[in-house]
């Protein structure tokens, strides 16, 4: 009883890219809140999709759908229309 063991040539193993990207599962926060209309004032949250100098995270960054991105855009440019948000950090 010899059991043939299949010969795996493991050839052009190593010819596949290293692509080191953690995929971490994005979900849109709006959507898992499950907020309708977000609201300009409510900083804190804006906050959080805007980088440090004041720029909108883009939607494939922050992972939020294109739903909400759009009514966070308007949250934003509102808020900071109201001098809640900075235009522009220095
Ligand atoms: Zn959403």
């Amino acid at each position: 009883m010899d059991k043939k063991v299949p010969n795996k040539v493991v050839e052009g193993d190593d010819k596949t890219k290293k692509a080191k990207r953690v995929q971490k599962k994005k979900v849109c926060q709006f959507c898992v809140d499950k907020v309708e209309h977000i609201d300009y004032k409510d900083v804190g949250k804006l906050r959080r999709f805007i980088t440090e100098k004041g720029k909108i995270i883009p939607r494939r960054t922050s992972g939020v759908c294109a739903m909400h991105q759009r009514e966070l855009t308007t949250a934003i440019k509102r808020a900071r229309y109201m001098v809640l948000l900075p235009f522009k950090a220095e």
